[in-house]
């Protein structure tokens, strides 16, 4: 009878440090899991930075808009080209307006 009793212990004591050792190698395994992520996360955030850092350092050149005055962003602008000269316009229709005054010579 005490045989069968050891054995039984046995048995018992080693499914408890079983149980243990798959409990300690999951929680290793989140904290590796958390441990990434937070990597992650940083280095998403330095991207972030980098990309707002590079677009502050991009100059919006403004233009000023010949038929109405207006201050426009260069490359938002509706371009228009004779000779040299480039014109930027705030709208199609200032650009039209431009061309009927400047371009088009009166009959
Ligand atoms: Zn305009």
């Amino acid at each position: 009878m005490e045989t069968l009793s050891n054995f039984l212990w046995m048995i018992v004591i080693w499914w408890m440090f079983s149980r243990m050792l798959r409990t300690a190698r999951l929680l290793q395994h989140q904290r590796q899991l958390q441990e990434k992520e937070e990597n992650q996360i940083h280095s998403e955030q330095t991207d972030r930075e980098s990309g707002l850092e590079q677009q502050s350092d991009v100059p919006i050149e403004m233009v000023e808009d010949p038929v109405c005055g207006k201050f426009i962003e260069k490359h938002h602008g509706y371009q228009l080209s004779r000779g040299t000269e480039t014109f930027y316009f705030c709208s199609w229709d200032c650009r039209e307006k431009f061309i009927q005054e400047h371009l088009k010579q009166p009959e």
